[in-house]
């Protein structure tokens, strides 16, 4: 991080984060998509280049080890309807290796929100959705079992793609990390996320300007 940020309380980094997204958001994803972090690179040392192999080590426990990773892209602001450019150049960077994992991995099961569960009962049948799912009292819904039923390990793909579960249609993105909550967040088990967490740790340096840029302004 630059030298301004150095000693900062992580209350006043988590506030510069909020501010981060309410003002700087739109921009550093157009940075980042034309690669100006390459840029300041080249002025000053950075952790994403003098750590790497240890956080691509961290990174990479992601397999065995179930964690999601903060990424430098901003999530979307439920009060702007322009805030889904950090989710656009998520979806252009993400590289799918279809290995299928995220759909034949034994688990928990795959939530079904209703309009889900009815999408899908219209196309295979309620009784037999039924019988791919259990019925969780606690939240009341549906859940899939794991190993997913409509996933064909022959062919390697969803049997039902285009009506597939909002879950399925989103993964690997999962929900903002509690200590993040303004970064979009993967799930580390998926390897293509795993491999974009690698070539984006870079982009954290125009995270760290413009939170060095506000703080010192805020100080002024
Ligand atoms: S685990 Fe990731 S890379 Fe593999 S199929 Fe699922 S989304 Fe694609
Ligand atoms: S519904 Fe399709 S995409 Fe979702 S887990 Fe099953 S096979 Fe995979």
């Amino acid at each position: 991080m630059p030298s301004e940020m150095n000693n900062i309380a992580p209350e006043q980094l988590f506030r510069l984060r909020k501010l981060c997204h309410q003002l700087c958001a739109l921009s550093c994803v157009d940075w980042k998509r034309r690669g100006l972090h390459n840029e300041l690179l080249k002025q000053r040392p950075h952790w994403s280049v003098l750590k790497r192999d240890e956080e691509f080590c961290k990174i990479e426990q992601g397999e065995t080890v179930p964690f999601d990773i903060a990424l430098p892209l901003p999530a979307r602001d439920p009060n702007r309807l322009d805030s889904d450019q950090g989710v656009k150049l998520f979806w252009e960077t993400f590289k799918c290796q279809h290995c299928g994992k995220c759909c034949y991995t034994p688990g928990a099961g795959l939530y079904l929100e209703a309009h889900d569960f009815d999408r899908i009962a219209e196309h295979v049948g309620k009784k037999r959705l039924k019988t791919l799912c259990k019925y969780d009292k606690k939240i009341k819904g549906w859940v899939l079992k794991q190993p997913c039923p409509f996933y064909d390990l022959e062919k390697k793909e969803c049997n039902i793609y285009y009506i597939r579960p909002q879950t399925c249609a989103k993964y690997p993105l999962h929900p903002p990390v509690k200590e993040i909550p303004y970064n979009l967040a993967v799930d580390a088990f998926c390897p293509a996320a795993r491999e974009l967490v690698k070539e984006t740790l870079s982009w954290w340096i125009i995270c760290e300007n413009n939170w060095a840029r506000l703080l010192s302004r805020m100080r002024e």
